[in-house]
């Protein structure tokens, strides 16, 4: 699947929006992004899992292992369409675990699979939860790859798309000088 063809899946569903936002962390940014959206179709979904599968099957997998809960729906698409199990670890306190009975050890081959990929923190995090069981991390797997960086991260990483969006301070905001609106994702009523 080419980085077009992904990122049309993502503007059909809404999932990425172009103009002029401010993202959570109180920056701004010519571009929005929210995987859920397009992962809210089946259909979308499964491409995407199944492009990923593609790229990540010369690893071997046993299991994919994904962070909650942004990882969870595209982890579970991508062990499908391997043919192999998804479990995914969530935090419990500050720290990731994994839970519900969910387990591996020294046989498994884990793959981490997320949506979105911003510094790699948290896959390095959840790469650890699997190594802490005696597994081994066979590598990395997300839809959209922001800009991680490869020394943090220690891992051969499988992305569809790779999409760095530039952020800016509110007071030296390009879009902000414009004259822009300035939208709050999620905030809109449409
Ligand atoms: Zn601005």
């Amino acid at each position: 699947m080419e980085q077009e063809a992904v990122l049309d899946l993502f503007r059909q569903s809404g999932a990425l929006l172009e103009g002029h936002f401010r993202l959570s962390s109180g920056l701004h940014s010519d571009r929005y992004l929210q995987s859920a959206l397009v992962l809210q179709y089946g259909e979308f979904a499964e491409a995407l899992g199944h492009a990923l599968a593609e790229r990540t099957r010369h690893l071997q997998p046993t299991v994919v292992l994904s962070p909650a809960l942004g990882g969870i729906v595209i982890g579970q698409e991508v062990g499908r369409a391997l043919g192999v199990r998804a479990i995914f670890a969530e935090r419990q306190e500050k720290t990731l675990l994994l839970r519900r009975g969910f387990s591996l050890d020294a046989s498994d081959r884990v793959l981490i699979v997320e949506d979105v990929i911003t510094t790699g923190g948290s896959t390095r995090e959840t790469a650890v939860v699997a190594e802490a069981a005696g597994a081994l991390v066979a590598g990395a797997a997300a839809i959209i790859d922001r800009g991680s960086d490869p020394a943090r991260l220690a891992l051969p990483l499988q992305a569809l798309v790779r999409l760095e969006v530039p952020t800016y301070q509110p007071d030296s905001c390009p879009l902000c000088a414009k004259g822009i609106a300035l939208v709050k994702p999620g905030s809109r009523a449409s």
